[in-house]
């Protein structure tokens, strides 16, 4: 069960920070991977921008990439 809440404020703030990224799959509707897991087709990684996003910190998220990883526990 993941830790972060599916909620749209989440969702648009996600895409601050995926939206930008390198490794970002850009999967029409594809957001918030610490919530809702990996991307149906995840790229190579190419820098994660996780570690500066406010979600993260605020739920006290692990690791990075969850596009690739799947959900932050
Ligand atoms: S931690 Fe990563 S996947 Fe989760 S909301 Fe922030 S940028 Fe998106
Ligand atoms: S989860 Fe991390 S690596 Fe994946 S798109 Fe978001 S910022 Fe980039």
């Amino acid at each position: 069960m993941t830790k972060v809440d599916d909620i749209q404020e989440n969702a648009d703030t996600c895409l601050k920070f995926c939206g930008p990224c390198l490794t970002y799959p850009g999967i029409e509707g594809e957001a918030l991977f610490c919530a809702r897991g990996k991307s149906s087709a995840p790229k190579a990684k190419k820098g994660c921008n996780c570690g500066i996003c406010d979600i993260r910190k605020k739920y006290g998220c692990q690791g990075f990439y969850y596009c690739i990883n799947g959900v932050c526990e």
